[in-house]
């Protein structure tokens, strides 16, 4: 810096000098002095237009302007080539946050201090329908619900609002603000829909679960209070008693094993080398078969159809025993006296079905797509007069879903109703696999 000074004084104080000498050669020193300055003020009017053009030329490198002119473009050369390279930065942070942004499976709003959009990303776009033409418009003029007005306007930042889709009428969104730049704010949008519907789920099952542990535990409470309240109990009523308990005391166990059964199926994974038994299907039909004529005491024909092969199931053997018994139970439960049950097990190239076919109630079409659902029955009091818990056909699926088979049911209400477990080909264990017809 010093230097460049010095230069430009040297520069001053020569050009002056040798105008005072030549003035002195002809006797005017004082006039080749002002000459001579006059010289360096023309000189530095040429550099410094030079230096403005070179100023006003944007990023090039200095030229040769001489002495302190110098000096300043140098400077302002560093400082422009600092911002440049900060300002690259910076556009390459903001480009790189947009893209981020513009693939979260949220929704992204920027909102300037009036609430109006500054930006917002392709989720944004489909879930809140927002346009490219509505950037710079009032976020409150596109989603209008009051409630949303109102968070807008006066909620903090650890607030957070749950609504309803105003374009989708079965999604729930999660609206949260976050502080954002100088002033604005990022509004974010989470799809809870799903875990809306699991809540649901849960407050559903739980209260399932409690009305119906309730009805028998009301019924075992009512003969222990009689029991209690009577000094004087001969034998024959106490025994009449614990009988009368018996009943709601199986069920109550019955609907406590069904839910450990389901909890374990839904919580338990599966890997390959569980599922690894060879389980001899034809000999596990043959026990629910006999079984079956027991339960049934003769009430309905029952007939066993086996596959001729010696074809089995890789898997868990308890949890296919459960799920074939389940079948089976239902159709003795849902089928009146002297109706008609089959149950078979064939084999193909396309993999193994078991089925249950029974002539019984049948179930319309309205009700098949539900009923694997937990607790879900066609007729409850059918169901729990017969022992039902509302859980078989859930269970099924969950065990069905491990091995992954599928439970296919087709059913005409009046006349009858088949259940089949359909298993894929790498679940049959091939030892002399019959071809099909
Ligand atoms: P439940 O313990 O009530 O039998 P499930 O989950 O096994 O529960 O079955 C759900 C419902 O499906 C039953 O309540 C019944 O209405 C219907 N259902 C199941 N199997 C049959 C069948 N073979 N015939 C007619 N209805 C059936």
């Amino acid at each position: 810096m010093q230097q460049s000074w010095v230069s430009e004084l040297w520069r001053v104080i020569s050009l002056a000098l040798l105008g005072g000498a030549i003035g002195l050669l002809f006797s005017l020193p004082v006039l080749g002095l002002l000459v001579g300055v006059l010289a360096y003020l023309l000189q530095l009017f040429g550099r410094y237009q030079r230096f403005n053009h070179w100023l006003h030329q944007g990023l090039s490198e200095p030229g040769d302007f001489g002495g302190v002119l110098d000096d300043m473009a140098f400077k302002i050369y560093r400082i422009r080539s600092r911002s440049r390279k900060r300002k690259k930065k910076l556009t390459e942070l903001l480009r790189r946050w947009q893209d981020s942004a513009a693939a979260l499976p949220d929704a992204a709003v920027v909102l300037d201090k009036d609430n109006v959009i500054v930006w917002f990303n392709t989720t944004a776009s489909s879930m809140l329908n927002l346009k490219p033409a509505d950037q710079g418009q009032h976020i409150g003029n596109l989603l209008r619900e009051p409630r949303f007005i109102e968070y807008l306007h006066h909620a903090g930042f650890d607030e957070q609002l749950e609504l309803t889709s105003p374009h989708h009428e079965n999604k729930v969104f999660n609206i949260r603000l976050a502080p954002y730049g100088s002033g604005q704010r990022l509004m974010l949008v989470t799809d809870v829909t799903h875990i809306q519907r699991l809540m649901n789920m849960r407050r559903d099952f739980i209260a399932n679960v409690s009305h119906e542990l309730r009805t028998p535990l009301t019924v075992i409470m009512g003969y222990l209070e009689t029991l209690d309240g009577d000094d004087e109990l001969d034998v024959d009523t106490l025994k009449d008693c614990v009988q009368r308990i018996e009943s709601p005391a199986r069920r109550m166990k019955s609907l406590v094993d069904d839910l450990l059964l389901l909890s374990r199926l839904d919580t338990g994974r599966v890997n390959e080398a569980d599922l690894s038994s060879s389980i001899n299907v034809n000999g596990m039909l043959k026990n629910i078969y006999a079984e079956a004529k027991q339960l049934s005491k003769g009430d309905h024909q029952i007939h066993l159809e086996l596959d001729p092969s010696d074809v089995r199931i890789k898997g868990i053997e308890k949890e296919i025993y459960s799920a074939f018994n389940n079948l089976v139970t239902n159709a003795l439960r849902y089928t009146q006296k002297g109706g008609e049950i089959t149950i078979s097990w064939h084999v193909d190239e396309q993999g193994g079905r078991f089925s249950v076919k029974d002539t019984g109630a049948g179930i319309s079409a309205a009700h098949i797509p539900r009923l694997t659902e937990r607790f879900y029955r066609v007729d409850v009091g059918r169901s729990r007069s017969s022992g039902g818990t509302g859980l078989g056909l859930a269970i099924v699926k969950q065990v069905l879903r491990r091995h992954d088979a599928q439970l296919r049911i087709e059913s005409v209400l009046g006349k009858g109703s088949e259940f089949s477990c359909v298993f894929p080909p790498n679940r049959i264990e091939v030892r002399d696999l019959p071809k099909s017809a």
